[in-house]
């Protein structure tokens, strides 16, 4: 393959097409239409094969927080795959990287979250954090604790325990029998589904729909409720305020562990280190993954807390659980870098007080488009619902694909945004700037206005 050839689109689309499977696509509609090939990146752009910039509203798949072309990160990969590519941690040996990311990331995490397990991707951590949930109550005599509640429209990730977990209707049709002993209970989206309660109203109701879940199936049958602080892939479903801290009021009155899916939340997303800080409760694990490395390299966690790990060290005995590339030197490496990054740039500080409202506000400046029925969002992540009409409240028919058509706009105009059905995503890098924003929320309105 000539790489630099004139259209060089063509020729990848078409090697595309005959040999690659991708993710989450129809590969038949896609093969009709041919991928968008993306071939560099620049700051918060990237760059496709025939050389069209686009500003990247999704930090790739909510991970590249540090944007594109960080030196300081290809650097720390290269000079650690130099001095030593790969030695595991399994058994009676550890790399130095991933000891140093453990005690890094033990730093920034909620006290007592101090304990740190790594894997390689959000579903490997998902499916460690729910053997895990399981093996405590195995270890403290409560073998009969197996239960996972889980919420509706929740994802977790795609491997078989990650779509069991999840609460993906459409995703879950594929590929069973799922995993037993998960139950799921609705999300608490009080703009869907909220109609006749004010927010904080709703946020107590869903959330003791986790208790009525839990007495259901007998206290002494749950092990854990899992869930992310704000639904990232189900289309950023933040919930309201009281959720969350009565969701963990719940879990400790009737002795269930409660884990925070931190994969998209954690590190900076939401303007604190970890999602369940801005939310206000305490998690006893916690999963991440995505900026962690802000995307350069594969790697996720669970973090654990105090009970859990204590449980585990005195009366577990090993653990038969891990992977490989379990704390991989580089990425360890890479993620160490990420930390720094952060700190030294004050990253989470800025999404919190600065480019965080700056974001957000603009955005809700487009609560005037008829298109437009509410933006939810917090820090750098944001979803903005379509309606067909505003009053009375009415959503467009998903034949309509409203939500396909903003997003095929904003693309066409120079922003890569998702559409999750009517609900249109927003993940930008945390490095964005100001100007950049600006150009953003003027490019959504174009887009919205290309679909009235
Ligand atoms: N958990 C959450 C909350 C996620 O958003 C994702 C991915 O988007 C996952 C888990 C799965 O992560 P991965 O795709 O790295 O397996």
């Amino acid at each position: 393959i000539d790489k630099g050839a004139p259209n060089s689109q063509a020729i990848w689309q078409d090697l595309d097409r005959r040999h690659h499977l991708h993710p989450f696509t129809d590969t038949k509609a896609l093969n009709a239409k041919g991928a968008r090939i993306i071939t560099r990146g620049e700051g918060c752009h990237i760059v496709d094969a025939e050389g069209k910039k686009l500003l990247d509203g999704m930090a790739g798949l909510w991970c590249v927080n540090l944007g594109y072309n960080r030196k300081e990160l290809v650097e720390a990969a290269a000079n650690q795959l130099s001095a030593l590519p790969y030695y595991n941690n399994f058994f009676s040996t550890a790399n130095t990287p991933s000891v140093e990311l453990a005690a890094r990331i033990a730093e920034v995490t909620p006290e007592g979250l101090d304990h740190i397990f790594f894997a390689n991707s959000g579903s490997e951590a998902i499916d460690t954090a729910m053997r895990m949930a399981r093996f405590f109550w195995q270890a403290a005599g409560k073998p009969e604790k197996t239960w996972l509640i889980a919420r509706d429209n929740s994802y977790h990730g795609s491997t078989i325990a990650g779509t069991s977990l999840g609460g993906q209707k459409e995703m879950r049709k594929q590929g069973g029998p799922l995993l037993g002993d998960i139950a799921h209970v609705p999300q608490p989206y009080w703009y869907g589904e909220g109609d006749g309660m004010s927010e904080d109203e709703f946020g107590l109701a869903r959330a003791r729909l986790i208790e009525e879940k839990i007495l259901e199936l007998g206290p002494d049958r749950v092990a854990a409720v899992f869930g992310e602080p704000i639904q990232g892939a189900g289309g950023v479903i933040v919930p309201p305020k009281t959720y969350w801290p009565e969701v963990e009021r719940i879990c400790r009155k009737y002795d269930v562990l409660l884990v925070a899916d931190e994969v998209i939340c954690g590190f900076g997303r939401t303007g604190s280190w970890f999602g369940c800080q801005t939310f206000g409760f305490t998690p006893d694990m916690m999963t991440m993954a995505k900026g962690m490395s802000s995307g350069y390299l594969p790697i996720s966690a669970v973090a654990v807390g105090t009970r859990v790990a204590d449980m585990l060290i005195e009366n577990g005995g090993e653990f038969y659980h891990g992977f490989t590339y379990s704390g991989h030197p580089a990425s360890a490496a890479v993620a160490v870098a990420t930390l720094d990054i952060m700190q030294n740039e004050k990253l989470v500080e800025r999404v919190r007080d600065d480019i965080g409202p700056y974001f957000q506000n603009g955005l809700r400046t487009l609560l005037d488009h008829p298109l437009v029925g509410r933006i939810d969002g917090v820090g750098l992540i944001a979803g903005i619902a379509l309606v067909k009409s505003k009053a009375p409240k009415t959503f467009f028919d998903s034949a309509a694909k409203a939500g396909m058509r903003v997003r095929d706009h904003s693309i066409a105009n120079g922003f890569m945004m998702r559409a999750v059905g009517d609900r249109m995503a927003l993940s930008p890098p945390l490095v964005i700037s100001h100007e950049e924003v600006d150009d953003l929320v003027r490019i959504v309105r174009q887009a919205l206005d290309l679909t009235l």
